[in-house]
């Protein structure tokens, strides 16, 4: 029994302990995928429950063992960050995450990086990521709509897909990519733009980079703004990032959220306008004291595409960001100056 008992050990365990660990074949591209939750890692009590589910409840060796094709296309280490549901994503989180890319990144066996998270606030992630990562190696961010026990679920592809353009030469410097559905798309211009369906990342602006065609990454496009290498912020020594909040607009709004936040301390504030910079005359004064105060005020826009031109001289246009990204980099811009026409330069950049 005990001779039956080493036997199986040696022929069916060891060796899949030994391919687990570090065996990396040269020949392939070594791709570490760094696990923070979300659906990608989220489990459901039938297949058929597509909602219902809880965000980041296996682990990423879960997640690597259960699509045994990803070590046909790369050598893969995987590390589990964090697992929640991106809902519980922070500023402090962000912090921890770039300084992990970075150190990774840093590693010459290293030729990209996949990040696995929840869509809530993915598109925050990457472009946070996109202005502090130092480095022109792929970093790749996927997630899935589905949980990973749904019929027909979407994580498994999109893990190969990003697993596939993590490793690809032609992903380098870049900037943060979003690879989801079979498509890439640019971290400063991309967004989560629907509630339930797997096509829900879209840059509505500019259009998506490229496509990931019968596995291979296709490149159509790229951005022309500032990023990684080429991005001043430098995270050296910063162990907390300015409180920046948003105020979102809407017919016969008064100024009570923006009394709050600044009487709260906020370090900046992010306007979320009407259309294309406008804001009812009620909120004016309350926008114009706080940027006179010194707390520089950004108009981006509730309609999710376009520039935003404030109705007012000293409100930083957003440029083209909606809320939630423009709230990303001016809480960066913070970390460098409190100089409103800095900030407003660093808008028409990044
Ligand atoms: N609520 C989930 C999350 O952001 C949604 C998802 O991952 O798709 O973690």
């Amino acid at each position: 029994m005990r001779t039956y008992l080493i036997l199986f050990i040696l022929l069916f365990i060891l060796p899949f302990a030994v391919s687990a660990a570090d065996t990396h074949d040269g020949n392939l591209p070594h791709v570490v995928i760094l696990a923070t939750g979300g659906t990608i890692a989220g489990t459901a009590s039938s297949a058929t429950e597509l909602l219902n589910y809880k965000a980041g409840n296996i682990s990423v060796d879960q997640l690597i063992t259960s699509v045994p094709l990803l070590s046909t296309y790369a050598s893969i280490d995987g590390e589990q960050f964090c697992n929640i549901p991106s809902d519980e994503m922070t500023p402090a989180i962000w912090l921890n995450l770039s300084r992990r890319v970075n150190e990774i990144l840093a590693d010459p066996g290293v030729n990209g990086i996949v990040i696995t998270h929840g869509t809530d606030t993915l598109e925050e992630t990457a472009y946070f990521l996109n202005l502090v990562v130092r480095s022109e190696k792929p970093v790749v961010i996927t997630g899935s709509m589905r949980p990973a026990t749904a019929i027909s679920a979407d994580g498994p592809l999109n893990l190969v897909n990003a697993v596939r353009l993590a490793g690809d030469p032609g992903a380098k410097g870049r900037g943060v990519l979003i690879c989801l559905n079979n498509e890439i798309n640019g971290a400063r211009d991309s967004s989560k733009t629907m509630t339930e369906m797997v096509e829900t990342f879209r840059s509505p602006d500019f259009g998506l980079l490229g496509y990931i065609q019968d596995g291979k990454p296709v490149f159509y496009r790229e951005s022309t703004r500032l990023h990684t290498t080429g991005s001043e912020f430098n995270l050296a020594g910063i162990t907390t990032l300015p409180k920046v909040d948003i105020v979102y607009a809407y017919a016969g709004m008064d100024r009570t959220a923006i009394d709050a936040f600044s009487a709260n301390k906020t370090r900046g504030l992010v306007f979320a306008s009407l259309g294309n910079g406008g804001y009812p005359k009620v909120v004016q004064g309350a926008l114009l004291d706080l940027s006179a105060g010194g707390i520089p005020v950004v108009v981006s826009s509730r309609t999710g595409t376009g520039i935003s031109v404030p109705d007012d001289a000293p409100l930083i246009s957003a440029d083209t960001l909606n809320p939630q990204k423009a709230r990303v980099l001016l809480m960066l811009a913070l970390t460098r100056t409190g100089d409103n026409e800095t900030i407003r330069k660093m808008f028409g950049e990044y």
